[in-house]
């Protein structure tokens, strides 16, 4: 069975996660560069991991910009 001709599909969560090997983090790599349908999968995966992420920060905590320019004397 030819395997570049295979959907990483089910190894983009784990890709996305880093939980990848090296060797086959670049085989996704280079199946997303060739693959159109995967690379869509990619990249509403990492949007859903993206939001999860965000979903997760404290709501409404923005930190008080801190004054970066010295008075002058
Ligand atoms: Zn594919």
């Amino acid at each position: 069975m030819a395997d570049h001709t295979a959907h990483v599909r089910d190894q983009l969560d784990l890709y996305l996660t880093g939980a990848l090997d090296t060797e086959r983090e670049r085989h996704v790599e280079r199946h997303l560069f060739t693959c159109p349908t995967c690379r869509v999968e990619a990249d509403q995966a990492s949007e859903v991991a993206l939001e999860l992420t965000v979903a997760s920060a404290p709501p409404g905590d923005e930190p008080d910009p801190a004054p970066t320019i010295a008075p002058r004397p």
